[in-house]
């Protein structure tokens, strides 16, 4: 049968293209929890991400020092 391979590239969709962007690992300055910018939110400000402490590079004294 001819045309089989057709159909192989038409469900060769993936999901995987719904994040934008690539997604961040890192943990809170504060409270040493493992984050990540998927899950949490990120500042506007620092572009960190903010932890469920509340903590960003906002809130972080030494950054940029
Ligand atoms: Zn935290
Ligand atoms: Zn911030």
């Amino acid at each position: 049968m001819k045309g089989g391979k057709l159909m192989l590239i038409q469900s060769d969709k993936n999901n995987e293209t719904e994040s934008k962007k690539p997604i961040r690992i890192t943990h809170c300055f504060n409270c040493k929890k493992n984050i990540n910018s998927q899950q949490w939110d990120e500042c506007d400000s620092c572009k960190g991400i903010v932890c469920s402490c509340g903590s960003c590079f906002c809130s972080w004294e030494n950054y940029g020092s």
